[in-house]
Order: structure tokens, then C-alpha cells, then sequence
């Protein structure tokens, strides 16, 4: 068996010593092993759709005039990327992607601020975990920061699509699938790199709206050792038949946890966050660590801690919590907040959580009964906001000029 390490070595030695890597001559770059933004090729489209109006802009619905594709194999490497006219795939029905999953994606939004400028918000942190998504199912990486030029390339060329306003973005979703036409489960030979954009209205048109979760004892998202810390399709498979039980039930997300102690991990599609007074009677917001592979890195997680940890009022902790400690802490009034995190829509809040037939209450904001969201929850999410969408400069947003 050749182990990963040696497998990546044997790829890359092949991909430069492949002489058609050496001598083609059809584009520019001769290292095959990323594709580049000076080697992007633009065909416009001829039709130019229409734009929406704002109120009908629905997340994940409706996309752009253009997408941005780079095609790789593994004998000649990536292709040069593309821009091309919005179109749909054609793809050999064997395509590995089609029966063993093999997929992964990012999800990223580029928002348009008050100044009338663009901007993307980390970016190539979304390409720094697609590189390790891609790794995991054996499908090719790339260079990070060629990448997000070329996705920025596809804003500029597709900026009159970026609805205005705060809590308007354009959704961007990178994906890459493996299309080696050939039903053996092996490494696939080919793949495709393609990014689609789709403008987004508000996640939570009417001020924000908190979700009951049902922590589910019964189903796992995702275990160590597995892939629950990429980026996967395939981790959201498993999710669809206990979330039907779930809605059935009256709650409109899953509580993922794991192991005998009901470890909290993540709620539903998003980073779990607690803000409450520890065991220790010290205040803390606490989300799970990512040590044992079971957690998606989440940007907004991690910009989350970033921030909270520079304000320095709190105790901020990378850990475990395990559903008896999440119950203890209600029972003796400790818990203040609990949300999850996501680019969708930067904080969700949680007003109850289903466990072992019981509703936990979680507080949301005690001094205005009316909020659908505790007082953290909101000031992190409009201090992530005022960064995205450039009312306050930061690193980690960058103009589309
Ligand atoms: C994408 C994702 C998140 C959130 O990650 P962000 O980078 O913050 O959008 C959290 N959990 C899972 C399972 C995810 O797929």
C-alpha cells in the first residue's frame, strides 16, 4: 500500500516529469500543478439576465451570467481556468463523483457596502480548506491565492449581480467533483474546479428568528477519525432522514452530538457556540475544539474566536461540553446564550434545545423580551457584519476592484 505521503510524492513527481506537463505548449504556465489567474480565459455571455428584484432573492436560488471552471487530469495536471456563459454540466453517468460521492465544497459570500464597493471576507481561508477537502477524497489542490484571484475575477466580471444592502451578498460556492468515467472505487483520474454564484437576501429578513434544536441521541454527523472536519457532500448525506424526524418533532435543526457523554458538536450545518458560567463559575463562551477531526473548521468560528478573544471580557475556550453539563448549567441558571455559526448567515440563535424528552430553555435577551436573539449573539454578529461589508476596515475583508 502506498501510504498518503508517498502517494502525494509519487503524484507530484509524475506530474512534473509528465512530458506533456514539460512540452505542451497550448498555454503558458508549465507547472501543472495549479492552474493560474494570468492564464484565465474569458468568453462573455451573449445573454445578459435579468436581475432580480431584491424582495425575490432567495438563498441558494438563481445564479449568475457566468461560472468559473478549471478542468485537471492527473497525468497532464490543472487546465488553464475558465470564465464562461452560466451552463449546465455534462457529465459521463460512470463519473466517480455520481457513485462514491467523491465532491467537495465552499461556501463564501462577496458583499457590496455602503461605499458602493465589493468585498470578499477571507477567502483564501475557504481555498486553504477546500486544498484540505481535496486532499481527503484524493482529488487535486491548487494554489490558494490563484484561486481567489480567480474567483474575484468572476465578482468583477459578475458585480452587477451583488445585491446592496446589509444582509444582501452574493452566495459563492467553489466545488470540485471527481468525473474519472469508471465505476472502479478508485482515486479519480479527472476532476472539475468550478465556482457559481447565486445573490442572497437576508438570512433573517425580519430581525432575527431563533431555532429550536433537537439534540439527537441516536444519529452521528461525524466521528474521529472520519471527515467531519472537511468539507465533504458526503457528510451531509447521513443528515437527511434524522432532520425529516427532527422537523416531525417541531425543531427546525439538529443538535449533533457524540459518544456515550452526548458530547455537544454542531448544530445543524453550523459551529455550536455556549455562552454560560462554567463548571468553574467563570464566564465563558465556549465552541468544541477541533482536535479529535469531528468539527468543520468553520471561518466564522474561527473570526468568532479571533474577535471575542481581542475584546478580553470573557473567558473564550476551545473544549467540550457534554449534554449533562449543558442541563446542569440551565437547571442552575448558568446558561446565558447558545448559538451556532455559519456563513449563511453569520449567528443563528437557539431558544431551546430538545433533549431525552425534555425542552431546555435558553435565554435570548432578558432586558428586551421581544429579541429573538441574546445580547452576544447580536453584537458579534453586527461586528462579523460592519468587517464584511466595509463600514469597519479589517484584513480579512478585501475590495473586488
Ligand atoms: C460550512 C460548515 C460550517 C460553517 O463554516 P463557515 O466557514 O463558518 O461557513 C459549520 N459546520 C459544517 C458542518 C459546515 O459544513
Amino acid at each position: 500500500m502506498l501510504s498518503p505521503a508517498n502517494f502525494n510524492k509519487l503524484r507530484s513527481l509524475t506530474r512534473s516529469f509528465s512530458p506533456k506537463a514539460l512540452f505542451s505548449t497550448s498555454y503558458s504556465s508549465a507547472n501543472k500543478s495549479t492552474f493560474y489567474h494570468k492564464d484565465l480565459q474569458i468568453t462573455k455571455s451573449t445573454k445578459k439576465l435579468e436581475l432580480q428584484p431584491k424582495e425575490k432573492l432567495k438563498f441558494g436560488h438563481g445564479f449568475t451570467d457566468h461560472m468559473l471552471e478549471a478542468k485537471w487530469t492527473r497525468e497532464g495536471g490543472w487546465e488553464a481556468p475558465k470564465i464562461v456563459p452560466f451552463h449546465d454540466l455534462t457529465l459521463h453517468p460512470a463519473s466517480s463523483v455520481l457513485h462514491y460521492a467523491l465532491e467537495c465544497f465552499e461556501g463564501s459570500k462577496a458583499y457590496k457596502g455602503e461605499d458602493g464597493k465589493i468585498r470578499l471576507f477571507r477567502i483564501k481561508d475557504n481555498m486553504k480548506r477546500m486544498n484540505s477537502s481535496t486532499k481527503h477524497i484524493a482529488l487535486p489542490e491548487f494554489d490558494i491565492d490563484e484561486a481567489a484571484k480567480c474567483i474575484e475575477e468572476l465578482v468583477r466580471i459578475d458585480s452587477r449581480f451583488v445585491p446592496e444592502g446589509f444582509g444582501y451578498s452574493m452566495y459563492l460556492r467553489p466545488t470540485m467533483i471527481a468525473t474519472e468515467p469508471a465505476l472502479g472505487v478508485n482515486e479519480s483520474n479527472s476532476a472539475l474546479f468550478y465556482t457559481i454564484a447565486n445573490p442572497a437576501g437576508p438570512y433573517f429578513p425580519t430581525g432575527f428568528k431563533a431555532v429550536r434544536l433537537y439534540a439527537d441521541t441516536e444519529h452521528v454527523r461525524a466521528w474521529p477519525g472520519g471527515t467531519g472536519n472537511k468539507k465533504l457532500g458526503s457528510n451531509y448525506d447521513g443528515g437527511m432522514y434524522p432532520s425529516i424526524l427532527a422537523k416531525e418533532k417541531g425543531y427546525q435543526q439538529i443538535l449533533w452530538l457524540f459518544g456515550e457523554d452526548h458530547l455537544v458538536t454542531e448544530a445543524g450545518t453550523m459551529n455550536a457556540f455556549i455562552f454560560w458560567v462554567n463548571d468553574n463559575g467563570v464566564l465563558e463562551l465556549l465552541t468544541p475544539s477541533l482536535d479529535d477531526g469531528t468539527i468543520l473548521p468553520g471561518i466564522t468560528r474561527d473570526s468568532i474566536l479571533q474577535i471575542t478573544r481581542k475584546w478580553g471580557e470573557f473567558q473564550v475556550t476551545e473544549g467540550s461540553i457534554t449534554m449533562k453539563q449543558v442541563l446542569k448549567a440551565s437547571r442552575e441558571g448558568r446558561i446565558r446564550e447558545f448559538f451556532g455559526a455559519g456563513t449563511a448567515c453569520v449567528i443563528s440563535p437557539v431558544k431551546e434545545i430538545g433533549y431525552n424528552g425534555m425542552d431546555i430553555q435558553i435565554p435570548l435577551d432578558i432586558n428586551d423580551p421581544t429579541s429573538e436573539s441574546g445580547p452576544l449573539a447580536k453584537r458579534i454578529y453586527n461586528e462579523i457584519m460592519n468587517i464584511q461589508y466595509g463600514n469597519v476596515e479589517h484584513e480579512w475583508s478585501t475590495v473586488v476592484e
